[in-house]
């Protein structure tokens, strides 16, 4: 097959791909080689990855997906361009089958998503995920969502049906101002709060449907003191928290590690950093007192389903 390329990242003509604009992302279309990707390291208790689309458009400062990205240049615009994984329903049809027949009677365990937002908003006009998760619900993995976009909501009705789901929303500040600066295009702290809450009350919890909900505040990122309280509070909706520290900076590309962009911003927020340690100790003394009876999981720990 040959190479893809990126209108825009080489000079060489694209080949399988097309290009739109959608907000300030380029997008492109690929035809996928394979959908479920073994999952390893700190997802390694699940069997598979599922990445509906490569790249990202909430380009967070301090993602570590960037690592994957295609080639330097993109990996440098990160959060400006997206690529739909086209034939991802088709292949997932195939792979899920293929699974099934090996392991009867095992549902697969699937992380959805390890290096991308399945609803980013590109989700909104391209309906990927939802066709995904069609695809999945007669085959009814253990399936975990990690997101930070209210858009889930939209898909309600159909997670009601998954009988093992748990939704991780991301939000990793207590303070606007710092998600604002940290990452300017993902939606409000509220927002988020709100939608996981609507998934929370709305989705049964019952002896066919074990329905879970976790806030993932990964990293933890500055929460000044006078908002602490009143965010840990608003958290007693799920049934899981985790936290955990910024990934290391590392100096491979192909390192997963945090951006330069967010290493820049920490300068803004001394007060927070010249006493990371403490101050995450604190946040997490603060969350185990206010929040007695919701697990509080560090790291790797707390991104498993059960
Ligand atoms: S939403 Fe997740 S994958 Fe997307 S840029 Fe932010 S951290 Fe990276």
């Amino acid at each position: 097959m040959a190479k893809s390329q990126y209108e825009g990242y080489t000079c060489q003509a694209p080949t399988i791909l097309v290009r739109e604009e959608f907000g300030a992302a380029k997008i492109y279309a690929s035809q996928a080689q394979s959908l479920l990707n073994k999952a390893t390291g700190f997802i390694g208790s699940y069997d598979f990855t599922l990445n509906p689309y490569r790249g990202c458009q909430y380009g967070c400062s301090y993602c570590y997906a960037t690592a994957f990205s295609p080639n330097p240049q993109m990996r440098q615009d990160w959060g400006n361009w997206v690529i739909v994984k086209q034939n991802a329903a088709e292949l997932l049809a195939k792979e899920l089958a293929a699974w099934d027949k090996k392991h009867p009677g095992i549902p697969a365990r699937i992380y959805m998503s390890s290096v991308t937002d399945p609803y980013q908003p590109i989700e909104f006009k391209e309906e990927l995920t939802k066709t995904l998760l069609q695809v999945m619900l007669p085959y009814q993995p253990t399936l975990v969502i990690q997101t930070r976009s209210p858009m889930i909501v939209r898909d309600m009705e159909i997670l009601k049906n998954f009988r093992r789901l748990r939704v991780n929303m991301s939000i990793p500040t207590g303070s606007e101002s710092v998600r604002k600066d940290f990452e300017p295009r993902s939606p409000s702290i509220a927002a988020r709060i709100r939608a996981i809450g609507k998934l929370k009350y709305n989705i049964p919890f019952n002896e066919e449907h074990e329905a879970k909900f976790s806030i993932t505040i990964t990293p933890l990122l500055p929460t000044f003191p006078a908002d602490q309280i009143k965010f840990i509070s608003k958290l007693a909706i799920v049934d899981r928290i985790v936290i955990q520290d910024f990934h290391p900076t590392g100096k491979g590309l192909l390192t997963a590690s945090t951006r330069p962009e967010a290493e820049a911003l920490k300068n803004k927020y001394l007060w927070w950093y010249d006493n990371e340690t403490e101050k995450y100790q604190q946040f997490k003394a603060n969350l185990i007192s206010q929040l007695p009876d919701i697990e509080i999981m560090e790291g790797k720990a707390g991104f498993g389903y059960d």
